[in-house]
């Protein structure tokens, strides 16, 4: 059974009189541990490609099946299920709780979970600090942390849940290239070392292509890049 599977997926955005094809006839099938990448230009439809393959936004049509369920045929419920127990989601700035700890922004998503309540969970918090290289930050706010650091925070708190898929909105965007090169490689080696299926969307050829799989969005269409 193919992991992700979507069809013929487009997302039309209505702005007063003006239609934006934003995404258009997209089709992709992704097997579970893959590192695929997407570059394009700004307002290609990247974002809106990666939202709806998180069931954050809904196609105006197509289909997505993961695992072989039809996600968007799903009630509210399903969906909101799909988004907190399937997919680890970063965005493209950090977006942690400026007033929460290190540890407590981790926290902070598995009160969504509809798993079961985890008593180890603290102790899986500090796992995955230790995982990105911040034991010894758990308890500092981002506001004391580095660009890099923060994205750290972020990346773990994205794993909290353990998804079986990341997408990762352009995650290095706003870093110098050493700690871009360094944030690239902690991805790659939870994928290769949790099989966590990764969506990478960069603006950055070089990460690009240490993807498996690469492609470009151009104008709301994914092509294969060469
Ligand atoms: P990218 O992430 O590649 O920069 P986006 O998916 O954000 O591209 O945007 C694709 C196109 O859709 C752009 O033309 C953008 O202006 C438009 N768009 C994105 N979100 C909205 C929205 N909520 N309402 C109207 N237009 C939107
Ligand atoms: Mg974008």
């Amino acid at each position: 059974m193919l992991h992700i599977e979507l069809k013929n997926i487009s997302r039309k955005y209505m702005l007063d009189l003006d239609t934006v094809n934003a995404v258009q006839g997209v089709s992709l099938n992704i097997e579970k541990g893959e590192f695929i990448s997407i570059v394009g230009h700004s307002g290609s439809g990247k974002t809106t490609l990666l939202s709806m393959m998180g069931g954050i936004l809904l196609p105006t049509s197509g289909t997505m099946h993961y695992g072989g369920i039809d996600i968007f045929s799903l009630d509210e419920n399903g969906l909101s299920a799909y988004r907190a127990d399937k997919i680890g989601y970063m965005f493209q700035f950090a977006s942690l709780m400026p007033v929460l700890t290190a540890k407590e922004n981790l926290l902070l998503p598995t009160l969504f979970s509809t798993k079961k309540a985890d008593p180890t969970i603290d102790n899986k918090a500090m796992e995955y600090l230790e995982m990105v290289g911040l034991t010894d930050k758990a308890n500092a706010l981002p506001g004391q942390l580095s660009g890099g650091q923060q994205r750290r925070v972020a990346i773990a708190r994205a794993l909290m849940n353990d998804p079986e898929v990341m997408l990762a909105d352009e995650p290095t965007g706003d870093l110098d290239e050493e700690t871009e090169a360094d944030i690239m490689e902690l991805l790659q080696r939870i994928n290769r070392d949790k099989g966590v299926t990764f969506v990478l969307v960069t603006h950055s050829t070089e990460l690009a292509a240490k993807a498996t799989r690469r492609f470009t969005m151009s104008h709301g269409k994914l092509l294969q890049a060469s």
